[in-house]
């Protein structure tokens, strides 16, 4: 099955994020700052996910925009992975 039909999740490590907020553009109903400067995930609830590694689904219909936000988050720290396995497949750490 081609990635972009599988269930994905996506995660942020704030460690390495420098809160420039691109994400938080693309793809708003995802990824959105915190008062502390970072961005976090975000689940359907509207509730930010700030406890570190936690992840939420990516909406298929959002999927275009959460992938570009990993290309071009500046910190690298924007993760993908298939729920299936687990495997990033976009993100600093995927295959190419
Ligand atoms: S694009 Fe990356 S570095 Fe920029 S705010 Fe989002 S997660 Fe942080």
């Amino acid at each position: 099955m081609p990635v972009n039909q599988e269930a994905l999740e996506v995660w942020i490590d704030q460690e390495l994020c420098t809160g420039d907020g691109i994400c938080a553009q693309y793809a708003p109903d995802v990824f959105e700052l915190d008062i502390d400067g970072l961005a976090y995930v975000k689940g359907e609830d509207d509730e930010l996910r700030q406890l570190p590694g936690q992840t939420v689904p990516v909406p298929l219909p959002l999927l275009t925009d959460v992938v570009e936000s990993a290309k071009d988050c500046p910190g690298e720290c924007i993760h993908i992975r298939r729920l299936s396995d687990g495997a990033e497949v976009y993100g600093p750490a995927a295959q190419a």
